[in-house]
């Protein structure tokens, strides 16, 4: 209707949304939680978030995941690889320290049975997979190369992201009438006087944290201000 009366739709798109991985080794983790994970755009490393990841049936969601799509959606597009840092505080060197110590303190145990205090189970085996050590290697017997190996993967773990869910599964959908169309101050169409615009319908969209039901409950106030004052 905002397109036959004039207005401009920016093309409709999911924002904080769950993303669809191609990656197979990701199907046997749905149901894995991890908090405290980096989760960074390859494309563009500035486009990172650090919290909950959620691994599906279908590739990823949890906070940090819905955050980042909300840029990726408007700002590299998809397919895109994103990288996850399992221990984004600690730097390579604490890492490696803190697998060492772990192994210590495991001696004489199989890889697969001794990294439970820092990953969920599931988690290990797909870990060990992608940084190529026999899960059934006994710690002791881990080279330096394996090490650093596995190290690296904890730190540097590549999704290939192929696409989003449905709109109809994301939170918030990002496009919609374009702002450079409303007045800001009224929410009144600059193209059709006494039209007002109010939430999702306008090309706003924002990250978790409240900010989308703000919108809501902003642009709502104005526009019905406005839609009221009219005699
Ligand atoms: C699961 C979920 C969790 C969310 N959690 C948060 C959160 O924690 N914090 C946050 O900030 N945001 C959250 N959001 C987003 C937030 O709810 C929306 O951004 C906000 O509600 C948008 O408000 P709106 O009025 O534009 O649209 P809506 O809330 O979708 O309201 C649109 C209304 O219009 C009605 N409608 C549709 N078509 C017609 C029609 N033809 N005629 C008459 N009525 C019609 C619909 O039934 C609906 O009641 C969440 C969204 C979802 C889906």
């Amino acid at each position: 209707m905002a397109r036959q009366l004039g207005h401009t739709i920016i093309e409709p798109r999911p924002a904080l949304t769950p993303l669809v991985a191609s990656d197979q080794w990701v199907k046997p983790l749905q149901g894995v939680s991890l908090e405290n994970i980096k989760i960074q755009a390859l494309p563009d490393p500035r486009l990172e978030q650090t919290g909950e990841l959620l691994f599906t049936h279908f590739g990823i969601s949890g906070p940090a995941v819905l955050n980042l799509s909300s840029w990726l959606g408007s700002r590299t597009g998809y397919p895109v690889k994103v990288k996850i840092d399992l221990f984004p505080s600690l730097s390579n060197e604490q890492l490696a320290e803190r697998l060492r110590l772990c192994f210590r303190q495991n001696a004489g145990k199989l890889l697969k049975n001794s990294l439970s205090e820092l990953l969920p189970r599931r988690m290990i085996q797909a870990v060990l997979s992608i940084a190529e050590v026999s899960p059934d290697k006994q710690v002791d017997q881990l080279s330096r190369a394996e090490l650093l190996r596995l190290t690296h993967t904890l730190k540097n773990i590549i999704l290939h992201i192929k696409g989003t869910r449905p709109l109809n599964e994301s939170i918030v959908t990002g496009g919609g009438v374009s702002t450079a169309e409303i007045n800001p101050t009224t929410m009144e169409s600059k193209i059709v006087k006494g039209l007002y615009f109010a939430g999702e319908i306008i090309d706003v969209d924002a990250l978790t944290g409240g900010y989308n039901l703000q919108i809501a409950f902003a642009t709502g106030y104005l526009s019905g201000a406005g839609a009221a004052s009219i005699s």
